[in-house]
């Protein structure tokens, strides 16, 4: 009688992905029991996620009941960085924090302390809390450079604000589709759909991308040029675009600042002076400049990949200018994006105490975390060492550059370090103290997006397993033993998420999260900036005033150009790495579960056949990567569809798994791009050579 009882139905709960991927899905969540989630799924309740979510999301229940969680919080017993730790009550930890916070502040000062955190989870309260502490202390402060510093600016630049056109516009109206300097079949896949609509209504798609990824291979066309090379690209596109009267005057008289000059400017940046520099041919270049400027409804998706240069800023501006040449910007389906954080109305007081800024402390670099804890006065501001951290979402030990530096500054023993974390990573294992996290179905939050327009609050689903609390927990009980004030350290989650957004004019908490998130899509004039841009002028600026966003904005071009400063390959160092992001990591995130290390294998690095028959290396073949910062062993594999001299090695693998335990940000340089800083990770010249790893297991 067994097929005729009646199934359960499973119960679905919503929520939204807290990952540091600007789809920031809607999901449906499978809830088993109070304390079991089983399935994850895509939404449907909004129109950008539209079902469609990643696979390593889709089995999450794989982190979330990993048999390695961390439950309980833990003190050190053995050296730094030996893993060994005793179990521990709260309250213990939690003294233990703020005694080590207290007396290393009235030792060197306040500045001494550096709270440090980064995307783990993208929800608001949850992951910028940790400021309100910062600032009610007068702790160090954090500058924020690993992801987005670079692109932002260069956004910002030309457009004036981190918004554009609406990704969902693109499936239904766009006549080309062009992602540029992005993988989003590994980093964003809804765009992969709504793409992919594009293109089965017959929209020509197009890939610009150093190397073949699996979006590059859906691609009519796929442009590869040298990494750091983009904006000599865009520059000769604008050349053959005013050459062959394919631009708007029109539009560019109307919403442009310096059209003229620009045209003069670029007359000299020709298709074979582009070649030269990207490796391209002049054949390649000239097609796509025609197919793009013959195309009204093109779109252009600026991914953050081809950003994460020295020059990267100055890449972005100028594809950035493309849409301003054609006239794009005019039609529905044509234009541009790169994010769209900047249309919510948020006001982020309460959940970061921004009320209690002191912009006279000092501001640490995030992304120079080497630098500063080996004692760089320069990186250090001239100020105290730092002595003391709360880390929470991040793991530096793994994703920062440098990576020898950061790993001897966390292994300081006058470091006292607590690592607030889900898993016991690599950062944790250096920890004095280490605390158990939730995960996002564990806890309360909200979350801007940036590849879409959607509002969203989130509600637990499940019970926190063991001991595990939230950042906000923490944070406030720390805030209580430290003696730091702030109305919000005596607020819930849920209060804090509900005054904000009633002081921000949005819908309150729970409106929110019955409706499933409040959508933010600006009206087409203004997603398209016909109601001008948002600049001073209300024009669009082929012409940055760089100085505005940092320091050495005086050394960079005024116009759109090929910004000469990468880490070149040299005779030494042939290669130019790129560090480019896995399909079933997220950077750190997700390296614990079985699956997704199962499907990337492990650490690869992707070379031109010819490369690799001129290294006397095959599929398989151990091969060392080296500059003046470290080295990395990989197992090469030839790949078609990237230019010679450019190795891709894909993943933020755990230095573990490498075969000499470091890993790829050993390579890449903490050097901040310019004006005002940004990462570089793919800006790195490297030698490779081939190693015997018996020879190597033998010494
Ligand atoms: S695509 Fe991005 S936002 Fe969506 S589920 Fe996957 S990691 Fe999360």
């Amino acid at each position: 009688m067994l097929g005729a009882m009646a199934q359960t139905p499973v119960e679905t709960v919503p929520s939204v992905c807290p990952h540091d991927c600007t789809s920031t899905c809607a999901l449906e969540v499978e809830r088993l029991d109070l304390h079991t989630i089983g399935r994850v799924r895509g939404s449907h309740r909004n129109t950008y996620t539209r079902g469609v979510i990643c696979e390593k999301v889709g089995r999450y229940a794989e982190r979330v009941h990993h048999p390695d969680r961390l439950l309980h919080p833990l003190r050190r017993v053995g050296p730094k960085g030996s893993g060994r730790f005793e179990r521990i009550a709260w309250d213990d930890a939690l003294d233990l924090v703020a005694e080590a916070f207290t007396r290393q502040a009235a030792r060197l000062g306040l500045e001494t302390v550096w709270p440090y955190y980064y995307a783990g989870t993208m929800g608001l309260v949850q992951r910028d809390g940790i400021n309100r502490l910062t600032h009610a202390m007068g702790y160090s402060r954090y500058f924020s450079t690993i992801c987005v510093t670079l692109a932002d600016t260069g956004w910002a630049a030309g457009v004036g604000a981190k918004r554009g056109v609406d990704l969902r516009e693109i499936g239904e109206h766009s006549d080309l589709v062009v992602i540029w300097g992005g993988n989003p079949v590994n980093t964003q896949v809804n765009v992969m759909s709504h793409a992919m609509q594009a293109k089965r209504r017959g929209a020509t798609f197009v890939v610009v991308d150093p190397y073949r990824t699996d979006t590059a291979a859906k691609a009519d066309l796929h442009l590869a040029p040298r990494p750091g090379t983009d904006g000599a690209l865009a520059c000769a596109i604008m050349h053959v675009l005013f050459a062959e009267g394919l631009a708007d005057w029109d539009y560019l008289r109307a919403y442009t600042d310096c059209p003229d000059e620009l045209a003069a400017h670029v007359a000299t940046r020709t298709p074979e002076w582009a070649a030269a520099i990207t490796g391209l041919s002049v054949d390649q270049i000239v097609a796509f400049a025609r197919l793009y400027g013959r195309t009204k409804k093109s779109f252009i998706r600026c991914h953050h990949g081809f950003s994460r240069s020295r020059n990267g800023a100055v890449n972005m501006h100028a594809v950035s200018c493309l849409p301003a040449i054609t006239g794009a910007w005019r039609y529905q389906g044509g234009g541009a994006v790169y994010g769209q954080t900047a249309i919510y109305p948020l006001d982020r007081t309460l959940i970061e105490g921004r009320d209690l800024v002191d912009k006279s402390i000092r501001a640490l670099d995030q992304s120079r975390l080497g630098q500063i804890l080996t004692g760089d006065r320069e990186a250090l501001k001239g100020g105290p060492p730092v002595t003391a951290m709360l880390v929470q979402n991040t793991n530096p030990a793994m994703v920062c550059p440098e990576l020898n530096l950061v790993h001897q500054g966390l292994a300081r023993e006058d470091l006292f370090l607590c690592v607030h974390e889900q898993f016991l990573t690599e950062t944790a294992a250096f920890a004095d103290v280490v605390l158990p996290a939730t995960m996002f179905v564990e806890h309360d939050d909200f979350y801007t997006a940036s590849g879409h327009t959607y509002f969203q609050v989130t509600k637990k689903v499940i019970e926190p397993p063991g001991e595990c609390r939230e950042n906000h927990w923490v944070i406030c009980e720390l805030a209580k033993r430290l003696g730091a004030t702030h109305r919000a350290f005596q607020m819930t989650p849920w209060e804090i998420m509900d005054e904000t957004l009633r002081k921000s004019g949005m819908w309150d908490a729970e409106t929110n999260w019955r409706r499933g998130g409040q959508d933010f899509a600006p009206p087409f004039e203004t997603a398209h900036f016909l109601d001008g841009f948002p600049t001073p002028d209300r024009r669009f600026h082929f012409k940055p005033d760089w100085a505005r966003f940092g320091g050495r904005g005086a050394e960079m071009p005024t116009l759109p150009d090929h910004f000469a400063v990468t880490d070149e390959a040299t005779a030494e160092k042939p290669f130019r790495l790129v560090a480019a992001p896995a399909r079933t990591f997220l950077n750190s995130t997700f390296t614990e579960t079985p699956s997704s290390r199962a499907r990337e294998k492990r650490p690869t690095a992707l070379l031109h056949p010819d490369d690799c028959a001129a290294l006397g290396a095959v599929a398989g073949t151990a091969v060392q990567l080296g500059n003046e910062r470290g080295l990395v062993i990989a197992h090469a594999e030839p790949r078609e569809g990237q230019p010679r001299g450019v190795v891709i090695v894909e993943g933020v693998w755990p230095n573990k798994h490498f075969v000499n335990r470091l890993g790829i940000n050993a390579l890449t340089s903490a050097e901040p791009g310019y004006p005002n800083g940004g990462a570089v990770f793919h800006d790195t010249a490297v030698w490779i050579r081939r190693v015997d790893l018996d020879a190597t297991a033998r010494l």
